[in-house]
C-alpha cells in the first residue's frame, strides 16, 4: 500500500497554507481586506507562532470553514476494493478518481492478502488462495471468450487491488482521520490514514498534528464497541458521564447544584 502526497509540495505548504488559513480566520475580525492580511502573513510581517495560535484556537472551537480553503491531493495505490469502498463513503469536501475495472485489463495477480489469512491454518490459506486465483483465472477466460471487461469483473473478489487519487480539504481530512485512525476502524483503512498522516507531517508537523483519532480532540471515546474500555486512548463517554454524575451527587450533598447530566 502506498499513499503519496502529490500536491502541494513542502515549499508551497510552508509558504502559503498557514497564511491562507490565517487570512480566512483574520478576515472575520479585521478591518483589513483579505489580500492585505494574506500579503502580511506571507511576508512574515505576522509572527508565524501567532498565526498558528489563532488557527489552533479556531480549529479547536470547531469553526471548520476556515480550514476548507486548503486542499491536499494524494495518490493511493495497492489498496483493496474493500478499503476503497469504505473510503469513497466520505462525501463532504473530498473528491475521488479510481482505476476503472471496465477499461483496465487486469493481467497479473493483483490482490491483497490480510495478515490473519497469511498466518492462518495452511489448509485455510491454501483454500483462500485457490479461490482468489480461481476468480482471476475465470476473469481471464471470460475476457478471452469475448465477455466485456465490465461484465467479466463481476467475478473479482473484494481483495482486488485498486488505485485512486483523492483530493480533500483540511476539514474533511481531519474528520476522516478522526474516524479512520480510531482503533475501531478496519486495519487496512487505518493503515492508509497512518500513511496519510505521515505524508502531512512531512510537509507540516503543525497541520499534521490535527490528524488524530476523534477521541483525542473530543477528550472521550464515543464508540459503542469500546464500552468495555479495551481501547485506552481516552476514557469512554459512559465513564466520563458516570464520573460527572458522581461529582454532581457529592456537590448536591454539600448543598451546591451542578448542571444535570
Ligand atoms: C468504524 C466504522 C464502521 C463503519 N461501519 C459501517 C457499516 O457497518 N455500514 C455502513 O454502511 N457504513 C459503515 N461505516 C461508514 C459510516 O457510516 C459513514 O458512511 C462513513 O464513515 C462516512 O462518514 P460521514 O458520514 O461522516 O461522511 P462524510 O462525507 O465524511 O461527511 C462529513 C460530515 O459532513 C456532514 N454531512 C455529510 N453529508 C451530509 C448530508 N447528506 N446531510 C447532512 N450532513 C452531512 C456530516 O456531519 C458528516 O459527518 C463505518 C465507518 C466507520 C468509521
Amino acid at each position: 500500500m502506498k499513499a503519496t502526497l502529490l500536491f502541494p509540495d513542502k515549499d508551497i505548504v510552508e509558504r502559503f497554507y498557514v497564511p491562507l488559513i490565517y487570512t480566512a480566520c483574520r478576515t472575520c475580525y479585521s478591518e483589513l481586506e483579505p489580500d492585505e492580511i494574506f500579503r502580511r502573513a506571507v511576508a512574515g510581517e505576522v509572527d508565524g507562532a501567532k498565526q498558528q495560535k489563532l488557527i489552533q484556537g479556531v480549529i479547536e472551537s470547531g469553526h471548520g470553514s476556515t480550514i476548507e480553503h486548503i486542499v491536499f491531493t494524494f495518490g493511493i495505490s495497492g489498496v483493496s476494493r474493500t478499503l476503497s469502498h469504505q473510503l469513497v463513503r466520505h462525501r463532504a469536501g473530498v473528491a475521488f478518481d479510481q482505476q476503472s475495472q471496465r477499461y483496465v485489463k487486469y493481467k497479473g495477480a493483483s490482490t491483497m492478502l490480510p495478515a490473519t489469512l497469511e498466518d492462518a491454518d495452511p489448509e485455510l490459506r491454501r483454500r483462500y488462495e485457490e479461490q482468489i486465483e480461481g476468480s482471476l483465472d475465470l476473469y481471464g477466460d471470460l475476457l478471452g471468450a469475448g465477455i466485456p471487461g465490465e461484465d467479466a469483473r463481476f467475478v473479482f473478489p473484494n481483495a482486488t487491488r485498486t488505485n485512486l487519487v483523492m483530493t480533500t480539504n483540511l476539514r474533511a481530512l481531519i474528520h476522516m482521520s478522526g474516524l479512520r485512525l480510531c482503533t475501531m476502524a478496519q486495519w487496512e483503512i487505518r493503515r492508509l490514514f497512518q500513511l496519510i498522516r505521515h505524508e502531512i507531517f512531512n510537509v507540516s508537523p503543525f497541520l499534521g498534528s490535527f490528524l488524530a483519532p476523534k477521541c483525542v480532540p473530543l477528550g472521550y471515546c464515543d464508540e459503542m464497541n469500546n464500552r468495555d474500555g479495551h481501547c485506552p486512548i481516552r476514557p469512554h463517554k459512559d465513564v466520563v458521564l458516570a464520573a460527572w454524575a458522581e461529582k454532581a451527587k457529592t456537590a448536591r450533598a454539600a448543598g451546591r447544584e451542578l448542571p444535570v447530566t
